[in-house]
């Protein structure tokens, strides 16, 4: 049986919240969560205009959860918001914990292979469409390993107020069942990318490096609490 994480999960929130870093933390997650309630906000509004002029309806509804067994990559600043969101969460910080644990059973494999992937792509310095396409066939591979994400409890999002941008940025405007990956048809999705303006505010917050890089959702999750966010 693993050894229980959460006496070392301490350490690092003492570490992390502690002295001159502890109120650039505060400061940082406070403002990258202002910006992502604004890019939310902004991309909706555009996806509502769109539909008006198509007629198509969002037919997404609370607690289903196809997309939830996605492969979700985030940046290293969205991480560090995750992370301070659980730090005053305990309850939900325990959930992920004990879903990680059954995750990285069958999601590690995958994941951490996508994770080399994109790490040597951006070394090398390939554009991000390059990336795109060398990490698809695993994204893919993912999805058919019918994997749920350990954020997903009782068919809800144990992160909601948090969850990152690609996660709030699907909508279907077919019948919710093409969304199975076992459906015959595919279904039509409109993907929401936050607009030009708000990225530019995201990385004049962060910097380049903590908003180009990503990593896959629960790994990075798991080692910020477990290592803390500068072992990256
Ligand atoms: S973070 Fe939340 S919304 Fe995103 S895949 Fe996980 S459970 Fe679903």
């Amino acid at each position: 049986m693993a050894k229980s994480p959460y006496r070392q999960i301490e350490k690092i929130e003492a570490q992390e919240k502690g002295g001159p870093y502890g109120a650039w933390w505060r400061e940082f997650c406070g403002n990258y969560r202002e910006l992502l309630v604004q890019a939310r906000n902004h991309s909706y509004t555009a996806l509502e205009k769109k539909l008006a002029a198509t007629g198509e309806r969002i037919t997404c509804r609370k607690g289903c959860t196809y997309c939830c067994f996605h492969y979700i990559s985030v940046p290293l600043a969205h991480g560090i918001v995750i992370v301070d969101y659980l730090y005053g969460r305990k309850h939900l910080l325990r959930a992920f914990i004990r879903n990680y644990e059954r995750w990285r059973h069958k999601g590690k494999a995958i994941s951490k292979t996508l994770d080399e992937t994109r790490a040597r792509a951006f070394l090398s310095a390939m554009s991000i469409h390059e990336i795109i396409a060398v990490t698809r066939p695993l994204s893919m591979r993912y999805l058919e390993s019918n994997i749920p994400c350990p954020f997903l409890e009782e068919e809800a999002c144990l992160i909601y107020a948090v969850r990152p941008l690609p996660c709030s940025g699907q909508f279907s405007v077919s019948p919710p069942e093409r969304c199975s990956p076992a459906a015959a048809e595919g279904a039509v999705i409109h993907q929401l990318v936050a607009d030009d303006e708000d990225l530019l505010k995201f990385l004049e917050l962060a910097g380049p490096r903590l908003m180009v890089y990503e990593m896959t959702l629960p790994t990075l999750i798991y080692r910020f609490l477990t290592e803390g966010a500068s072992s990256i």
